[in-house]
């Protein structure tokens, strides 16, 4: 898709060589060319994506300061520039940009790459790989031991039983585990706006639902939902499903049998605030603010117990600041906790209805 201004149709057949855009669309990255006054005459797809163009108008202060240090020596200039994924959390695009003049009619290019993005992902990577080591080893070892006491127990079949048990347990954590580093190596590796689609809040929010009714009504859980949101996000469907099934998996899992967990949807200043309440056993101050590491529980003995993982929150934070978004906490213990997932809502313009 190339955007054009709207008052001026086919200024871009006029001015710029069809090879110059063919060429610029083949490229890795994004370009944007603007003409005097800074208007935008040609964009790739992931300019507006990458929120560097809104209302035609590009949101980047340094990138601005650039193109006019273009402007002013006609030479080209190289950097780095970070760009906000949306209005809130702290998820950010940070871009190589190439900035140069085209001297025919006073252009200037803009070209852009996001090369950091593949560093970064390199060093989490690196983090993951280490801590996920020592989780695996945890459900291994008890493996191990338990193959040992049921050889060692072999005349005693109530105690066969209860070992065999205990290893069919292990091994469903042993799996969980599994699927969640793969979930959030997936997440790490793929930007869901480059895949994006305008994506339904009630969808998503039905479906989380519907995945986690069996957890629920095995604890005897009652979930209530009764919003009804139109509010779309641009993204993937897949990840804000799993996010919004992370936090209520987790208010299932943390809260007493019997109680009542509610989702709320709420739309206010562009942003949409899907809430998951909870009745359960909350979390100390000192807590709040580790539980979105990776790996981190609260208490390990309970989480165990439930089975968890100590990743799906990790999990909830990137989705949040992949979509430009963000997750926030309340909570007291004993008496409950609120996590809200604050997405940017996603109005689609008549242009691409
Ligand atoms: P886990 O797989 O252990 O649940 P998470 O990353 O989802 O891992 O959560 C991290 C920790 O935060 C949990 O181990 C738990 O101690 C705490 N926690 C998360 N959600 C809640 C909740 N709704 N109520 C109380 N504690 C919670």
């Amino acid at each position: 898709m190339k955007l054009f201004r709207k008052d001026s149709p086919g200024l871009e057949a006029s001015i710029l060589p069809k090879i110059l855009l063919e060429t610029l669309e083949e490229l890795d990255g994004d370009s944007l060319i603007l003409a005097p006054g800074e208007v935008p005459v040609f964009a790739t797809e992931g300019i507006e994506r990458l929120g560097v163009l809104r209302d035609g108008k590009i949101q980047s202060p340094e990138l601005m300061a650039t193109v006019r240090v273009v402007r002013r020596t006609h030479s080209k200039q190289v950097g780095q520039i970070e760009i906000p994924r949306g209005p809130i959390g702290e998820g950010k695009h940070e871009l190589t940009v190439n900035v140069m003049p085209l001297v025919k009619d006073n252009l200037v290019l803009i070209h852009m790459s996001d090369e950091s993005e593949a560093q970064r992902i390199h060093d989490v990577r690196r983090d993951f790989v280490a801590n996920v080591s020592h989780e695996l080893k945890t459900p291994i070892g008890a493996l191990s031991l338990l193959s040992e006491a049921v050889l060692g127990a072999k005349d005693d079949p109530a105690s066969v039983e209860k070992f065999a048990l205990r290893m069919q347990s292990e091994a469903k954590r042993l799996t969980d585990l599994v699927q969640e580093i793969i979930n959030l190596s997936r997440l790490q590796d793929s930007d869901p706006l480059q895949v994006a689609d305008a994506v339904s809040i009630e969808y998503v929010i039905r479906e989380a639902i519907d995945e986690c009714r069996i957890n629920a009504e095995n604890r005897r859980i009652e979930v209530a939902y009764n919003d009804k949101s139109v509010s779309q996000v641009l993204g993937d469907r897949d990840q804000l499903i799993m996010a919004v099934h992370n936090l209520l998996e987790n208010a299932i899992n943390y809260s007493p049998e019997g109680t009542k967990v509610s989702i709320t949807c709420k739309n206010h200043d562009g942003i949409v605030d899907v809430s998951v309440t909870d009745q359960g056993i909350g979390i100390p101050d000192s807590e709040i603010d580790r539980i979105f590491e990776r790996f981190y529980r609260v208490d390990p003995a309970r989480s165990r117990q439930t089975g968890g993982t100590g990743l799906g929150l990790s999990i909830v934070k990137h989705v949040a600041a992949k979509h430009g978004g963000d997750v926030s906490v309340w909570s007291a213990p004993n008496v409950g906790s609120t996590f809200s997932l604050l997405l940017p809502i996603y109005e689609e313009n008549e242009e691409q209805k």
